[in-house]
């Protein structure tokens, strides 16, 4: 029950009571939840990629007007951005936020636009951990689209994890694929245009590689170069921190 004193409960507290009060809920519950619990001070930060179309459905099923963080690297595929519009309008996603990475840092710090290469940590760092960073000023919550199947690194998520000063919200967490699949056809939702193409996880052109049968569907990102995490999920976000 969200209460007066809720307000001043610690984020840890805040998550123990909210993951005992929703097990079991479905993602639509959850969303709802966290919307009662958090207001307008709660954001969905979206790649607009792979899986994406099934989160922002049941979005604009619950609440059309939440704030909707998109990371825009500067690397991304011109297919993401397509599908972005084209799902904002589909949708009628009504406050959709698109943040880039900071001009002086990208001249500063990655001047051949070459980090991706020869440092791909510090690149995500600049270019998606930082930038996020900024867009959740103001914010108390951010929801993710993360799942347990995706990867072993992710095979215990919770459905509310405290991070920092804020709490993420993870109500897909226990959705395979077969869920995201049944909820993209009975809604008649489009697929990002490149999962036809053998990229079942998308992220940034130069970092990302079609996946063959039988892998891990995140074994495109980053391959061969012994990194699992962009560093959003594995870091703590506070605007202003250096990072
Ligand atoms: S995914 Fe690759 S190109 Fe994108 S920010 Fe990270 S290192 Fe840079």
């Amino acid at each position: 029950m969200t209460t007066a004193t809720s307000s001043i409960e610690a984020p840890e507290q805040k998550v123990g009571r909210l993951n005992a009060e929703l097990r079991g809920k479905s993602a639509q519950e959850i969303i709802s939840a966290a919307v009662r619990e958090f207001g307008r001070k709660i954001t969905y930060v979206s790649s607009f990629g792979a899986e994406s179309a099934a989160m922002l459905g049941l979005i604009a099923e619950v609440d059309p007007g939440m704030p909707i963080v998109f990371i825009d690297t500067g690397h991304l595929f011109p297919e993401t951005l397509a599908y972005r519009d084209r799902l904002v309008d589909l949708l009628k996603l009504e406050n959709v936020h698109s943040q880039q990475p900071d001009p002086a840092a990208l001249a500063a710090r990655d001047p051949d636009v070459f980090l991706w290469s020869s440092d791909p940590d510090a690149c995500c760092a600049l270019r998606k951990v930082e930038p996020l960073a900024v867009a959740l000023t103001g914010y108390d919550a951010w929801i993710t689209g993360r799942k347990r199947y995706q990867s072993v690194t992710r095979s215990s998520l919770p459905l509310f994890e405290a991070d920092g000063a804020h709490v993420k919200v993870n109500p897909l967490a226990s959705w395979g694929m077969a869920d995201v699949v049944a909820y993209l056809d009975t809604h008649d939702l489009p697929r990002h245009p490149l999962v036809a193409k053998g990229y079942p996880s998308i992220g940034c052109i130069p970092c990302t590689s079609p996946v063959k049968p039988g892998e891990d569907a995140r074994a495109g990102r980053w391959r061969g170069r012994g990194k699992t995490e962009c560093g959003i999920h594995t870091q703590t976000l506070n605007a202003g921190q250096d990072i």
